[in-house]
């Protein structure tokens, strides 16, 4: 197995530009595209390929199941993308088809290979793949809330000003509606987030609600968010590449953890080569809590409504 390989599944925005991302990071020898247009998958390829003379060395080709043999990571990308005043929900009867097809065809090529989910609904989407894969679920995880938690710090920081890095704080559960963000356990440096900086509950609520609803926001004004989901699969990619064993909230199945079973959602777990190494433990208050079962009864019934 060549060490880096990644295929992406999906030469759409978000699939081309985690690509491009990867090739400016220099952090694989080879990133292959599959989609069912072609014709798009090889535009892709010869775009992106004219941009590795100025970062690097990066191998690209347009290809096809077989080419995830040898392939550390598939990253899923394909299917409809949320149109304007469509929930991520509304999507999943559409791409939990999708799903269902490419799992089987991913591991019959390649049983070790670590699947990221990043098409939505992706904790429903997640959740369906592990179904069908129960013996790898430490291998197949979604992107979650990854973004949404980068939206989080961004506003954080730029309120408190303060580096967003310097800012640690959570939104766990869906990636959607019924996200929450953590404030109980939110961190500046060393410092709970309230030591840091008198944030009133109304600045709390205001923030939190324009991370949650960035998506929709941008999406009214150029139909698709990539960039920011782009930068996070690059950041989860290295994580798995190099074994870094990063933190990063992302959706995988709950066993009894805050009463929550046969749901996947977001909580913070430690990713490394193999995927999801373990999660991190940590306390939350009573409301938290409450809200994360909602979040999590929220996903339950949209997947049992599929049936
Ligand atoms: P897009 O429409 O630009 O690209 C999707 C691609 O999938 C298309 O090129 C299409 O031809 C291809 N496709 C469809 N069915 C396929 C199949 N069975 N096999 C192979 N290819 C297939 O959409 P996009 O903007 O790239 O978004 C892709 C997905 O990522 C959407 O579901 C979107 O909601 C999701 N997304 C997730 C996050 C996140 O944080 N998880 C963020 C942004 C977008």
């Amino acid at each position: 197995m060549s060490r880096n390989k990644i295929t992406i599944i999906g030469a759409g925005m978000v699939g081309s530009t985690a690509a491009y991302g990867l090739i400016a990071a220099n952090i694989t020898e080879e990133i292959v595209l599959i989609d069912l247009n072609r014709k798009l998958a090889e535009s892709q390829v010869m775009d992106l390929q004219h941009s590795v003379p100025f970062w690097g060395y990066t191998d690209l080709k347009a290809g096809d199941y077989e080419d995830i043999k040898d392939s550390a990571l598939v990253v899923i990308t394909c299917g409809a993308a949320q149109k304007p005043g469509e929930t991520r929900l509304d999507l999943l009867k559409k791409n939990s088809a999708i799903i269902k097809e490419i799992m089987p065809k991913i591991f019959k090529q390649n049983p070790e290979a670590v699947v990221l989910m990043v098409t939505n609904p992706v904790d429903i989407l997640t959740n369906i793949a592990i179904k069908m894969f129960p013996k790898k679920k430490k291998q197949i995880f979604g992107s979650g809330t990854i973004l949404d938690t980068a939206r989080l710090r961004l506003l954080l920081g730029e309120k408190m000003s303060v580096d967003p890095k310097s800012v640690h704080a959570y939104i766990i559960g869906e990636h959607g509606d019924s996200e929450l963000p953590l404030w109980s356990t939110a961190m500046v440096g060393n410092s709970a987030i309230d030591n840091f900086y008198k944030l009133s509950s109304k600045n709390k609520k205001n923030i939190f609600n324009k991370a949650k609803n960035a998506a929709y926001a941008i999406i009214e004004g150029k139909q698709a968010t990539y960039y920011a989901i782009a930068a996070g699969i690059v950041q989860i990619s290295k994580a798995i590449l190099f074994d870094k064993k990063t933190v990063f909230t992302v959706s995988h199945p709950l066993n009894g953890e805050f009463g929550i079973k046969g749901v996947s959602l977001s909580l913070p777990a430690v990713i490394g080569r193999h995927g999801i190494l373990r999660r991190v433990n940590m306390e939350i208050s009573a409301e938290e809590k409450r809200l994360l079962q909602a979040s999590a009864s929220k996903l339950k019934m949209a997947e049992k409504d599929l049936k």
